[in-house]
C-alpha cells in the first residue's frame, strides 16, 4: 500500500501564524527561556500539529483500506486533511465508520499524551513536548468532530440522515447546512474571544481562516446534496433537443437556415452516407460574425463525434452524470440503437440540476 501525502499551501501561512502565537505564548510563561528558545517551542507546537493531523489521515485512510476502499492520496492541512478516496462509500455505516476514525485516532493519542503530562515533572521539556502533542491531538480531535460538513462530524452526520431517509443527497445537504451554523458560531466566537482579550489579532485572523474554509466547504456540500437531490429526476428523454444533419462542408449560413425551417435546435454533421460524424458547438455559432457565416462550412464549429459523445436515449439519473463527467463536452448525440434522437446540450444538463424544483404546496 503506498499513497502520496501532500502539505497544502495554507499550511506554511497558517504553521507561521501559529508559531508567532504559540511561541508569544510561551515566552509569556517562560521569560528566562528568551525569544528564540520560545519560538523554537512555537516551531515544535507547529510539528507535533502536522504529526498528529497526518495520523489522523491515517486512521481515515487505513480504515477505507479496510473497507476495500482505495486511498489516492493525502493533504495536510493544519487542524485538518483530505484524505481522497477511489470511491464512495457504499452504505451509511461504513461512511460513519470512516469519518468517526480519524477523530478516534487523535482522541486515543490525545489521552496518551496526558498520561505522560500527568506522569512528567511539571514545567520541564518532556512536560512541555507531551503537552504539546496531547494538546494537538485534543484540539485536532474536538475540532473535527464538530457536526457539519466538510468536517468528519458533518460526515457522521450525514451518513445518520443516509440512513434515516436511505437518500445520500439528503444526508450531503443536511450536514452541509449543519457545517454552514457551525462556521456561524464559530465566527461568533472568535468575535466573543477578541472582545474578551482571550484572542489576540493574530488569533483572530487564524479564526477568521477556518471559519472561511468551513463556510465554503459547507456551502459546497449544500449545493452538491442539492444537485444529486435532483439527479434521480434527470432524464436524457426530457432534455434531448431535436436536431437536423447537414451533409459536410455546407456552408454555417446555409445549415441554420436549414435548422430554422425545420424547427431544429441542434445541428450535427453528416458524411456521404448520412451517418453523423460531428456536433455543432453552439458558443462556436455564436462566436462566428454573421457576415462570415455563408463563407464558412459548418465543420469549423463542429466537434467531430467520439465515441463517448453517443449517449442513448434512455440513459437516466446517476448514470447521466457519470457518462458526461466521464467525456466532458458541451454537446452530445442522443441515440436510440442505430437512430439518432437528437443532441444534449451539457448547458441544459446543467440548468435542469442546478434550477429550484418548483415548489410542492
Ligand atoms: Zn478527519
Amino acid at each position: 500500500m503506498s499513497f502520496p501525502v501532500y502539505l497544502s499551501g495554507s499550511w506554511v501561512l497558517l504553521a507561521l501564524l501559529v508559531t508567532i502565537i504559540y511561541g508569544g505564548n510561551v515566552a509569556q510563561r517562560h521569560p528566562d527561556l528568551g525569544p528564540t528558545v520560545a519560538y523554537l517551542i512555537g516551531f515544535g507546537f507547529v510539528v507535533c500539529l502536522g504529526v498528529s493531523v497526518l495520523l489522523h489521515e491515517l486512521g481515515h485512510a487505513l480504515t477505507c483500506r479496510y473497507h476495500g476502499i482505495g486511498v489516492r492520496a493525502i493533504t495536510l492541512e493544519l487542524l485538518g486533511g483530505y484524505t481522497v478516496m477511489e470511491r464512495e462509500a457504499p452504505r451509511p455505516g461504513v461512511e460513519a465508520t470512516i469519518a468517526l476514525a480519524g477523530p478516534a485516532v487523535s482522541l486515543l493519542l490525545g489521552a496518551a499524551g496526558v498520561a505522560v503530562v500527568v506522569a512528567v515533572p511539571d514545567g520541564s521539556i518532556a512536560w512541555e513536548l507531551a503537552f504539546q502533542f496531547a494538546f494537538s491531538n485534543l484540539v485536532v480531535a474536538v475540532f473535527n468532530i464538530l457536526p457539519g460538513l466538510p468536517l468528519d462530524g458533518g460526515r457522521a452526520l450525514r451518513a445518520v440522515v443516509w440512513a434515516i431517509t436511505h437518500d445520500r443527497y439528503r444526508g450531503t445537504w443536511a450536514a452541509g447546512w449543519a457545517g454552514r451554523v457551525v462556521a456561524v458560531i464559530a465566527l461568533l466566537g472568535a468575535m466573543v474571544g477578541y472582545t474578551a482579550r482571550v484572542l489576540n489579532l493574530f488569533g483572530v485572523v487564524f479564526a477568521l481562516m477556518v471559519v472561511g474554509v468551513l463556510w465554503a466547504g459547507a456551502t459546497q456540500a449544500v449545493q452538491f446534496g442539492r444537485l444529486g437531490r435532483r439527479l434521480p429526476s434527470i432524464r436524457v428523454v426530457d432534455l434531448v433537443r431535436t436536431a437536423i444533419g447537414v451533409p459536410s462542408q455546407t456552408p454555417l449560413a446555409e445549415a441554420l437556415r436549414r435548422a430554422d425551417e425545420a424547427r431544429a435546435t441542434a445541428v450535427l454533421v453528416t458524411d456521404a452516407s448520412g451517418r453523423p460524424v460531428g456536433l455543432v458547438n453552439d458558443h462556436a455559432v455564436a462566436a462566428m460574425p454573421t457576415e462570415r457565416r455563408p463563407w464558412v462550412a459548418v465543420d469549423a464549429v463542429a466537434r467531430s463525434l467520439s465515441p463517448g459523445l453517443v449517449l442513448p436515449v434512455d440513459l437516466t439519473g446517476e448514470d447521466v452524470l457519470r457518462a458526461v463527467q466521464a467525456h466532458p463536452a458541451s454537446e452530445y448525440l442522443v441515440v436510440s440503437g442505430d437512430t439518432v434522437v437528437g443532441v444534449l446540450r451539457a448547458a441544459d444538463l446543467a440548468s435542469a440540476l442546478t434550477s429550484r424544483p418548483p415548489r410542492s404546496v
